[in-house]
């Protein structure tokens, strides 16, 4: 299914959860963490609900993957980062709390930025 009405990130794609969007455009879309690990933790999610990369078809793949570079960037240039580490977590026992699949950005100030 495109949305799946239980599905917190899915309520934040229609608009009925707010969200700070980095970035959006048909298939995917960036928004700011609600709980930041760093300054400027982003999450990259495709449009269209799918549980984790277990169920990502390599067409939805490709469509999120394309922009991530991009989105890196932004966020980088906008936080003033030195880095980013980039993560996805899939299943409950890898730690996956929200299933609608994510990947994470998280910016990297230095030794001393809480993250590790
Ligand atoms: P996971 O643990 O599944 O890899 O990551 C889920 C992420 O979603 C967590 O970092 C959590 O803070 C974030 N999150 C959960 N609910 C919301 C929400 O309503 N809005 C936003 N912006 N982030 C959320
Ligand atoms: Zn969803």
């Amino acid at each position: 299914m495109a949305h799946d009405p239980n599905c917190i990130f899915c309520k934040i794609i229609q608009g009925e959860i707010p969200s700070a969007k980095v970035f959006e455009n048909d298939h995917v879309l960036a928004f700011l963490d609600i709980s930041q690990v760093t300054k400027g933790h982003t999450l990259i999610i495709p449009k269209t609900h799918r549980q984790d990369i277990f169920e990502l078809e390599s067409d939805i793949a490709a469509n999120l993957f394309r922009v991530v570079p991009e989105i890196a960037n932004a966020v980088k240039k906008q936080t003033g980062a030195d880095g980013v580490n980039i993560l996805n977590n899939n299943g409950k026992t890898a730690g996956q709390t929200v299933f609608h699949y994510h990947m994470h950005i998280i910016p990297r100030y230095g030794k001393e930025d809480g993250f590790h």
